[in-house]
């Protein structure tokens, strides 16, 4: 059995006005969305059953109060034009618009609340989707007005229209009709928004809390800032994405991507300068309303970002303490962030800062497992994996690996004529010479007190001979003074091969182990290769 509602609406224009409904369920008084925050799965749904409740609400009135045509008429966002949004009627010729805001009749109303009319005459200011005022009796319209929000730009205008045949005026009760039409109708459409508003809030969290699930998984400080765009993408529009990280007086470019970003990317500025110092230094969210003319300095008054419009630069801070750095999002966009933006971004910024804490650990924590804190150059433990690698690789391509055990000459005597520290500054010194000898694929290491070993790939006795003495040279010609007096440091060192003189890893040691012992009973800093008589 038909409803009695479709039973009340003359078929033509029904089928008429569902046929265009089914073609373009437009959300006008939706799409002043930020449309950052457009990306809710059920949103067409909502705007569907929004246009079919505001329908259904049309069709009552048109009917309560024998109309020809109720209709609602919806100013697009950033425009200065109506269109139809949905109507009841019975006549087939509408205009759907756009028309120009502020002609005819609607110019009335952006002066005042509400307009009737009766009679209507043929020069009476026009009624938009009609093609001319003929055949119109009487005619009322009321203005709807929706203020912005957080997740609308603007305030929204719609007008409920309502004409009729007969050129009676509006009676009270009538009047009181249209006007409750219009608040049912605000209603409708706030409750929509509300329920949108919501999900995406939901939707931006969820996102958010995936992005700092992805932040918990990465160890190293690239991985951590890769999460991190990755993270703010997914909540923000950004054209512009940085991290800058406080070193002393200055921040520093960790990261950067977007226009300018190859510029920007390591580059140093003082705390003083351009909007980040300014977050870095007050550790607070600038600018206030996140807008950005284009004008102020970013970084600095080198680096303005011309063609943005929406800025946020939130400071990266633990629970307590100083911000450690800042997060840099702009867009070009004008009211591109959102109040919900900027509470999601400072939530995930406190995660960054933990994470970015935790990185550096990492990272130093890694640099010490295999790094001499005193020379700076591999210490035991990394020669030790090397050595197994070199030698594994060596048996397997049949190759020579060859083994340099170096040690201070009577390094003793300069620690106990000029103190400990003295000694240090000679292991420094001595350490800064290997690298002059050592190629990429060599590995020097320090492995132990004042002990220092190389491993040469690809070499031959040569070779590994010529290494060993230039070392030895490089080290008895540093200048090396202490209190006053000119102090000579020398080495002794001794060098075995694999396979030729032995073929295990043990064997190789002890072979260079006895061919330095022989270095030093037969004078000191002097190189020796091992020979059967070690
Ligand atoms: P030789 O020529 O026979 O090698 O004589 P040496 O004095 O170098 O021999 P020895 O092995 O007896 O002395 C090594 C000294 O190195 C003993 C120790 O105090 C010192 N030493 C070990 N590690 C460090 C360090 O990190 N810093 C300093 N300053 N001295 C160290
Ligand atoms: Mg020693
Ligand atoms: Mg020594």
């Amino acid at each position: 059995m038909k409803s009695w509602l479709s039973r009340l609406v003359n078929p033509t224009v029904t089928s008429q006005l569902s046929n265009r409904a089914e073609e373009s369920f437009t959300d006008l008084p939706l799409a002043s969305e930020r449309s950052n925050q457009a990306a809710v799965p059920n949103r067409q749904e909502l705007i569907v059953q929004l246009q079919q409740s505001c329908q259904k609400q049309l069709e009552l009135l048109r009917f309560a109060l024998k109309l020809k045509t109720a209709a609602l008429l919806w100013v697009g966002p950033e425009s200065s034009q109506l269109s139809l949004y949905t109507c009841s009627s019975g006549s087939i010729n509408l205009n759907y618009g756009p028309y120009p805001l502020g002609i005819g009749m609607t110019g009335i109303l952006k002066e005042q609340a509400e307009f009737r009319l009766a009679p209507v005459r043929d020069n009476s200011p026009a009624i938009p989707y009609y093609p001319s005022n003929k055949g119109i009796g009487s005619f009322i319209a009321m203005r709807l007005l929706i203020p912005g929000n957080d997740g609308y730009r603007g305030d929204s205008l719609g007008i409920l229209c309502a004409d009729r045949e007969i050129t009676t005026g509006w009676s009270k009760a009538e009047h009181n009709l249209v006007a409750m039409t219009a608040e049912q109708l605000i209603s409708n459409i706030q409750m929509t928004r509300q329920m949108l508003d919501s999900d995406r809030k939901r939707h931006a969290y969820h996102r958010a809390l995936d992005g700092v699930r992805k932040l918990n998984t990465s160890l190293g400080l690239n991985s951590t800032f890769a999460a991190t765009a990755e993270a703010i993408h997914s909540v923000v529009p950004a054209d512009f994405l940085a991290i800058s990280l406080a070193e002393g007086e200055q921040h520093r470019v960790a990261y950067a991507e977007g226009e300018k970003s190859a510029l920007l990317a390591e580059q140093s500025f003082p705390l003083e300068q351009g909007v980040v110092g300014q977050v870095l230094k007050y550790s607070r969210t600038l600018p206030e309303n996140a807008d950005y003319r284009g004008t102020l300095p970013v970084f600095s008054e080198a680096h303005l970002f011309a063609d943005y419009r929406s800025l946020m630069i939130v400071p990266l801070r633990r629970e307590e303490g100083p911000a450690i750095g800042a997060l840099i999002v702009a867009a070009r966009q004008i009211e591109a962030f959102s109040q919900t933006c900027r509470q999601i971004l400072e939530l995930v910024a406190t995660q960054v800062a933990i994470k970015i804490d935790l990185a550096n650990l990492h990272e130093q924590i890694n640099r010490m497992a295999t790094i001499d804190t005193l020379t700076g150059i591999a210490n035991r433990r990394a020669y030790q994996r090397g050595f197994e690698a070199m030698f594994d690789r060596a048996k397997r391509r049949s190759s020579a690996l060859y083994l340099i055990l170096c040690d201070i000459d009577h390094f003793k005597k300069i620690n106990d004529s000029f103190g400990h520290p003295a000694g240090d500054q000679v292991l420094r010194q001595v350490a800064k010479q290997f690298n002059q000898v050592v190629r990429a694929i060599d590995l020097a290491a320090r492995t132990g007190g004042e002990e220092f070993a190389i491993l040469l790939e690809g070499t031959d006795k040569k070779g590994a001979w010529m290494v060993a003495e230039r070392l030895r040279k490089l080290i008895e010609g540093l200048e090396m003074k202490f209190l006053g007096k000119r102090v000579a440091v020398t080495i002794s060192l001794g060098i075995a091969a694999f396979p030729q003189d032995a073929n295990t890893m043990e064997k190789l040691v002890s072979c260079a182990d006895r061919a330095l012992y022989q270095a030093k009973a037969s004078g000191r800093n002097r190189s020796v290769h091992w020979n059967k008589s070690s």
